[in-house]
């Protein structure tokens, strides 16, 4: 195949299904190239009339707590269900640390194996912000090859819960019983954001804990305020090594979908989604515009280390750049 296709190569392959051609479609969207970012806003553009027919779901939870074995197990049912599934990972680690807590190839073996099934950890980026604009791009190309499930998965810890919430219909917290809500890193906050709670693990010894804690956050719960949706939290359990619970998980979030289908809500939730989308991606216009320049580039490197000094404050220094940035920008055009 051409190293390079056009946008209408891009978006018949996609629209047929052709898993290499959205593969090199999601490399695209993920370069930060300016000339392939303009591509791949051309390429939103042509198959958005055949984006929005998924399922958006977000996972998250600790590192340990059975992410991926729960979604190798729930993607093999989903795609029993005749349905196609794609899961595209957030790992925040490799924008902090460069290293990377989700993002090794090992995780999610048979799935990966599967023709229903795709899978993908998503680009890492400068910003948060930035990689939720190519996670959201990422889903509606998706969407556009057939997926009738996507799931975005991220590891909890903190920041990145917020950008998958605002990007996907229903959002799934995982929960390891007996482990204590601080041990697991978990702030109230994202127990507020769940749709569900899942108590992961349900098996062996482990079995009566799972069912307490079922109890425990179901009553915690009761008392967090309803999101607009009418819908209420659940709390369920689940052992992804027995698969009990599993076929309940998928029962749930069709429940979800129904509901909210029909009062309005999902259509209402991602316009509003959307709205968002526009705040971030603009940043990230403005952040890519000003990288143009290596001067300013330049000037902000310096800069830095000045404040490392104590040379000059952050609001002096942010001032002088953004005069030099208007400067850069009357310059070259
Ligand atoms: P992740 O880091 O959240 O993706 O967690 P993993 O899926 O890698 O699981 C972490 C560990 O828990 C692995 O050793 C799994 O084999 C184990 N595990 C995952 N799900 C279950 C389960 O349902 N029951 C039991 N007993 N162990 C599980």
């Amino acid at each position: 195949m051409k190293a390079r296709l056009s946008i209408q190569e891009y978006a018949t392959g996609i629209t047929a299904g052709d898993r290499v051609i959205l593969g090199k479609a999601l490399s695209l969207v993920e370069s930060n190239l300016p000339s392939d970012q303009q591509e791949a806003a051309q390429l939103i553009e042509k198959i958005k009339d055949k984006t929005g027919n998924s399922i958006r779901i977000g996972i998250t939870g600790v590192p340990g707590v059975g992410k991926s074995t729960f979604i190798e197990v729930f993607g093999k049912f989903v795609t029993d269900q005749r349905k196609k599934i794609a899961v595209l990972t957030i790992d925040p680690s490799s924008q902090l640390t460069k290293g990377s807590i989700l993002g090794d190839k090992t995780r999610m073996a048979d799935l990966s194996k599967n023709p229903n099934a795709f899978i993908r950890p998503t680009a890492s980026g400068n910003t948060l912000g930035g990689v939720a604009s190519k996670t959201r791009e990422a889903i509606l190309l998706c969407e556009a090859a057939g997926y009738d499930v996507i799931i975005i998965e991220t590891v909890g810890v903190g920041q990145s819960e917020v950008a998958v919430k605002n990007m996907v219909d229903f959002f799934l917290l995982l929960m390891l019983a007996g482990a204590g809500d601080e041990l697991q890193g978990i702030k109230k906050g994202i127990m507020e954001m769940a749709d569900a709670v899942l108590i992961t693990k349900a098996d062996g010894d482990n079995v009566k804990h799972a069912t307490e804690a079922q109890a425990e956050y179901q009553h915690a719960l009761h008392l967090v305020p309803s999101s607009g949706s009418n819908w209420k939290p659940k709390v369920l359990t689940c052992s992804s090594l027995t698969k009990k619970g599993i076929p309940e998980i998928w029962q749930m979030i069709e429940a979800y979908k129904n509901q909210t289908t029909q009062s309005g809500f999902l259509e209402e939730n991602r316009r509003q989604q959307n709205a968002s989308w526009l705040q971030e991606y603009f940043q990230q216009l403005l952040n890519n515009d000003f990288r143009r320049f290596a001067d300013v580039q330049k000037e902000l490197s310096d800069l830095e280390k000045q404040i490392v000094n104590k040379e000059i404050s952050v609001h002096a220094a942010g001032g002088k750049l953004l005069s030099s940035y208007y400067k850069a920008l009357k310059k070259h055009t």
